[in-house]
Parts: structure tokens; sequence; C-alpha cells
């Protein structure tokens, strides 16, 4: 059994205030911190406030404002064009590092070709499962049976089993395998040590269980992680939180 779940990390008891912008690089998870989840991954809607939001955010921090997401660079920069200045895709497999550069990518194994035809078999044989096929790997989406997740996952466990190569990461309602080498705190770590993120301290927002990688690199590099059910309860207070920023010029109390 290949199946690898990240430890969740408390965040600091009694953090102190966050830096002042001009020290601040702000990274942020996509799904479920700025966006409201939807059903399935390509009916996420994007806030009418929100793009105005990340433009103010981008010129306060002096560009250092980055998106770190599962989902392919493509789909960040059609979804939300240049207002980040950077984009992290595919769980740290894909950075493009500011717009118009080219995409960089981590060299990353490949998954065998019988994964992805028996995770298509069992997505055609259970109607409401969805697959989506992603550069290095893919993803069971189960949303609307979410009953079937525990056997989804012992079939693909089952697939990946003696495949150190490969990890089984639980999503949203959802199963992703993907090679092991890359994840969201190998891209806040390479973000940080590039301009215009270096010398600032990260502060990262992020859902899920894929982004603990990045809230424990984000503490390591001595800045600050935060999980948005926790302090924001939403991606409407996350929004709220971010939109008060760029009114006040500062990071408002949390
Ligand atoms: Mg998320």
């Amino acid at each position: 059994m290949t199946a690898f779940v990240s430890q969740p990390v408390p965040n600091p008891p009694g953090s102190g205030p966050l830096p002042p912008f001009g020290r601040t690089a702000l990274l942020l998870d996509m799904d479920g911190t700025l966006l409201d989840i939807a059903p399935t991954p390509d009916q996420v809607v994007i806030p009418e406030e929100l793009p105005t939001i990340l433009q103010r955010l981008r010129v306060a921090l002096d560009d250092a404002l980055a998106v770190v997401s599962g989902r392919p660079i493509e789909q960040l920069e059609a979804l939300l064009g240049d207002e980040p200045f950077a984009l992290a895709g595919e769980h740290g497999g894909a950075i493009r590092y500011r717009p118009a550069a080219a995409v960089e990518r981590v060299p990353l194994a490949s998954p065998d070709p019988a994964w992805q035809q028996e995770a298509a078999r069992l997505a055609e044989a259970h109607p409401g499962v969805l697959l989506e096929i992603k550069q290095h790997g893919f993803v069971l989406h189960y949303r609307a049976v979410p009953e079937l997740g525990p056997a989804l996952h012992d079939a693909l466990a089952e697939l990946l089993r003696d495949t150190p190569a490969f990890i089984l990461l639980p999503a949203r309602k959802a199963w992703e395998v993907r090679p092991a080498g890359a994840d969201k705190g190998t891209a806040v770590a390479a973000l940080m040590r590039a301009a215009p993120f270096a010398g600032r301290l990260p502060l990262f927002i992020g859902d899920d269980v894929t982004d603990e990688d990045a809230i424990v690199a984000a503490r390591q590099l001595g800045g600050t992680g935060l999980r948005v059910p926790e302090v924001f309860g939403n991606p409407t207070g996350v929004r709220a939180w971010l939109k008060r920023a760029t009114e006040i010029g500062a990071w408002p109390a949390l």
C-alpha cells in the first residue's frame, strides 16, 4: 500500500503579527481558498470582485503574489489571467515564475498507461465518478457518489502497490495519483528562491490536505501558513480578509 497522507501541522500557537506588505510574499491556493468548491473542477466560478482584489494585492506586494494549485498552469491562466505574478500548478510539478514566462517543469515520472485505463474503466462503471487526466497523473472525483470513496481508494492503492515513485493523495472528494518528488511545499520553496519573492516572508493560505506541505514550507522559511477552515471559515472569508487588506494597506488582524 503506497497511500500517503501528509500529517497535519498545527499553526504556531500565538503566532505574532504578520509582516508589512513590503516584507510579505503572498502564496494562495485556489480551489477552496480563493474560489468556492464546485461540483466538478470545470464548474468553478470566478467571483466578480476577485480579479480586482488580486490586482490590488499584486501592486501592493510589488508583484510578490503567487497562486499554488493542483490544476495545470494553462487552467490557472485561463481562470485568473495575469493577476497573480507567478503560478505553480500540478502540485508543484510546473511553475510559471512570471507573466508570459515559459512554464518550467520538474522532471517527473509518467504513470503506467494501464493505471489510467483502469481508472477510466472505474469511472465508466460507476456513474458519477469523474476521471481527470493530468500531465503526470490523474484524479478520480467521486463528489457525486461519496459512498464510493473507500472502494475507489482501495482500487487505486492496489494499482500503485510496490510503486514508490507514485503516491495516492486524498483531495476533496477525490483521489489523486501523482508522482513523488514535487508537492506544494517544493513549489513554495522554489518560488521563494526567485524574484520578486526572495528576501520576503511567505504567507501561504490553503484549505486542503495537499496544502499541508506548503504550510510546512512557509513556516520553515520563517513565514506563516494558514488553514482556511480554521482561520477564515471558507473562501468568502478569505476574499473578505484579502479585500480588507487592500483597503487598509496591511494585513488585518486574524
Ligand atoms: Mg484547495
